[in-house]
């Protein structure tokens, strides 16, 4: 399918410590370059539009996007978001008028205290709402964790809120540690120190579909190999700050590495790599070929 990414702006109502598109909070575009991408990209057959930002839902353009989106022919949208909007159930009816329409739920923390700690809202309670109004209006959506250290031992209390909310996809990514290079090892884990955890919550949840992105399939283990998102569509066309479309492969090949990876049988097929400053901190000693 033919995707495009939008991030509509870069203010958020959150402020969290370890987002990864904090520095850019004053960059964006201009709303009618955003319009024009978005017309021609459906002109040229584009279907999917994913609206994120920053917080999509707070932006003045953000019904207007949507409404063009829909009239320019684009088929299905998906906003990323923190839903604390979503706390507004108007907005969901509002919002359920643009079928198909799917939603990705930042849900990084299981109580107000962190989520005020590391998310510097007291929104909390808001983003658990807003998922309840997105089930109770039979919307589709999946959450996103960000794996990172100050959320590693509260992964099940995560997992128990959704089970609590009846929700059933989850997808857990790997900590960007771009923008917390300066506290890097304060909240990125290595891979080895988080994995017998996560490994613990699949297994003890097969009821909630749990994807994992950005993780390398050598430290994940191929028996958990079915668990892998391995990469988000490489074709999906992002609009950058800097105002020009790339795809995701273009993007991503810019900061992902493949070290030790030369003889392996996922080498840049199948398996994410790793990011170029988990290598600068931790090392390649995690990382073993896997050959057949
Ligand atoms: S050795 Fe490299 S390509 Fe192979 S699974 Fe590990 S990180 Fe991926």
């Amino acid at each position: 399918m033919k995707e495009l990414d939008i991030k509509l702006s870069y203010q958020c109502n959150n402020a969290c410590i370890f987002c990864l598109n904090k520095d850019k909070r004053r960059s964006g575009n201009p709303f009618e370059m955003i319009k024009e991408t978005v017309g021609s990209f459906a002109k040229n057959g584009g279907e999917k539009l994913i609206v994120s930002g920053g917080e999509p839902l707070i932006s003045e353009h953000f019904f207007e996007l949507l409404i063009f989106a829909k009239q320019s022919g684009i088929k299905s949208l998906e906003i990323q978001t923190n839903a604390r909007m979503l706390y507004y159930e108007n907005m969901v009816r509002k919002l359920k008028e643009f079928e198909p329409i799917g939603f990705l739920v930042s849900f990084h923390f299981p109580n107000d205290q962190l989520y005020r700690k590391y998310s510097q809202s007291n929104g909390f309670h808001q983003t658990v709402q807003g998922m309840k109004n997105l089930m109770k209006h039979d919307c589709s959506f999946s959450t996103n964790t960000v794996i990172m250290k100050p959320n590693l031992p509260y992964l099940k209390d995560i997992i128990k809120i959704l089970k609590e909310l009846k929700i059933r996809r989850s997808q857990y990514r790997f900590i960007d540690g771009k923008n917390v290079i300066d506290n890097y090892k304060e909240f990125v884990p290595r891979y080895s120190e988080c994995l017998s955890l996560v490994k613990e919550v699949l297994k003890e949840n097969p009821d909630i579909r749990i994807s994992l992105r950005e993780f390398p399939v050598c430290v994940v283990g191929e028996e958990f190999k079915n668990y892998l998102a391995f990469c988000i569509n490489p074709g999906r066309l992002n609009l950058t700050t800097q105002g020009m479309v790339l795809t995701t492969k273009k993007i991503e090949g810019d900061q992902f590495v493949f070290p030790n990876c030369e003889n392996c049988l996922y080498n840049r097929s199948g398996c994410s790599g790793v990011r170029k400053e988990y290598v600068d901190v931790y090392g390649i000693k995690e990382f073993k070929p896997i050959i057949k």
